[in-house]
C-alpha cells in the first residue's frame, strides 16, 4: 500500500495512517503523551506542565486572503499549546526550501511569523534550514514545533453531560477562503481566511471559568474536531444547526463547490466544553477579544454517543467524522 493525499487530511483515512506512524514503544516522558493523540504532549517538570508540540506546513498558495505559510506556522503551533492550556514560550522553525525561491518571499514569510509570535509574547529561538534541488519540492515547507507552560492542562477528552459546547466564531473561513482562491471565485467580498494565534484570547477564557475539554478545529474542521472529542469522552453532542455560526460568504461558495463548511480547516478557532453554568461567563471573555467576537454557545453534551445536529427545520442528523478534509494542502 502506497501513501495517498486522503492519508494526510485529517480524517478518518489519515487515522489508518497514524495507527503505522504512532508505533513507538518509547513514547510518554511521564505524563500525557503520543498514544493520547491529543494537540499536545505534557511533560511534568519541577511540578510545572510543560506543552510540546509540532506542526509541519504545506499550505498552497503560500500566500492567501487573509495570511501566508508564514502566519499558519506560527498560529498552528501556538493554538496547539493554547489548547492544552499552555502559554506559548519558544517555537523553532525548520524550513525546507526549494532552489530558486524568491528570498524576498522569505523575508515577507518571516516578518509575518514575527508578528504572529509577537501577538502572543511568543519567540522564535531556534531554526534549521535546507534546500532542495529544483522540482524536489514545492517551493517552501515549514515546521514549528513549541513549548509552552500550562498552570491547568486541559484535554480533548473531558467533556461531560450537561457541558455547553461553545465556539469562538465563524466556521469554515479558512479551508473555503483557500478553495474559493484557488478556483478564481469572485463573490463580491472576498472570503478571508481566520489563520491567527489564540493565545491572548484563550488567556482570557481560562481566567473566566471552567473548560473542561478543548481542540482547535483544523483538519477536518469542527465535524473532525467534535467527533474526536465526542468519541473521547464517551458522550453524546447535540448542536444546534441555526446556532453554528458559518459567514454567508462561506455559506454560498461551499455550496457552489459542493463542500460541508463543517469539514473544511479553520485557522484561527477553538471549540470547547464548559460547565453550563460557566459558559455566559467564557462566553463574555471569548467575545471580549476580538478574534472571538462572533463566539456562540452551539449545543450541549449529554450521555450516550455520536454527534447529533438539530436542524433548522425541525430534523435531526448525525455529524459524521469525515473521511478527510476536502481540501488538500490547507494548511
Ligand atoms: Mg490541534
Amino acid at each position: 500500500m502506497k501513501v495517498t493525499m486522503m492519508h494526510g487530511a485529517g480524517g478518518e483515512i489519515m487515522g489508518e495512517l497514524l495507527q503505522t506512524l504512532t508505533k513507538f514503544t518509547h513514547n510518554n516522558a511521564g505524563g500525557i503523551g503520543l498514544e493520547a493523540l491529543d494537540d499536545g504532549a505534557v511533560i511534568p517538570l519541577n511540578g510545572q506542565n510543560l506543552v510540546f508540540t509540532t506542526d509541519s506546513h504545506i499550505v498552497r498558495p503560500i500566500f492567501f486572503p487573509g495570511g501566508d505559510i508564514g502566519r499558519i506556522a506560527v498560529s498552528g503551533t501556538v493554538n496547539d499549546l493554547a489548547v492544552m492550556g499552555g502559554r506559548p514560550i519558544a517555537l523553532s522553525c525548520g524550513m525546507i526550501i526549494e532552489e530558486g525561491f524568491d528570498i524576498a518571499d522569505l523575508a515577507r514569510i518571516v516578518a509575518s511569523m514575527d508578528e504572529a509570535l509577537g501577538e502572543v509574547g511568543a519567540n522564535l529561538v531556534t531554526g534549521d534550514t535546507k534546500v532542495m534541488e529544483k522540482g524536489a519540492l514545492d517551493g517552501i515547507a515549514i515546521n514549528t514545533a513549541g513549548i509552552g507552560i500550562a498552570e491547568k492542562v486541559i484535554r480533548d477528552n473531558g467533556l461531560q453531560p450537561g457541558d455547553s459546547i461553545i465556539v469562538s466564531g465563524t466556521l469554515g473561513d479558512h479551508g473555503i477562503a483557500i478553495m474559493a482562491h484557488r478556483e478564481g471565485f469572485d463573490l463580491g467580498e472576498q472570503i478571508t481566511s481566520d489563520v491567527a494565534p489564540l493565545w491572548g484570547m484563550m488567556e482570557k477564557a481560562l481566567a473566566a471559568g471552567t473548560i473542561h475539554a478543548m481542540k482547535d478545529p483544523t483538519r477536518g474542521g469542527f465535524a473532525s474536531a467534535i467527533n474526536e472529542m465526542a468519541k473521547k469522552s464517551g458522550v453524546c453532542v447535540r448542536v444546534k444547526e441555526e446556532k453554528i455560526p458559518i459567514r454567508r460568504n462561506v455559506r454560498s461558495a461551499a455550496g457552489m463547490l459542493g463542500i460541508d463548511p463543517l469539514e473544511v480547516a479553520n485557522e484561527g478557532k477553538v471549540v470547547m466544553g464548559v460547565p453550563q453554568g460557566d459558559a455566559d461567563a467564557i462566553l463574555a471573555a471569548l467575545k471580549s477579544h476580538k478574534y472571538g467576537k462572533d463566539s456562540a454557545v452551539i449545543g450541549t453534551v449529554t450521555k450516550g454517543t455520536h454527534v447529533i445536529m438539530e436542524t433548522a427545520i425541525g430534523g435531526e442528523r448525525f455529524i459524521e467524522p469525515p473521511m478527510g478534509d476536502p481540501v488538500p494542502r490547507v494548511c
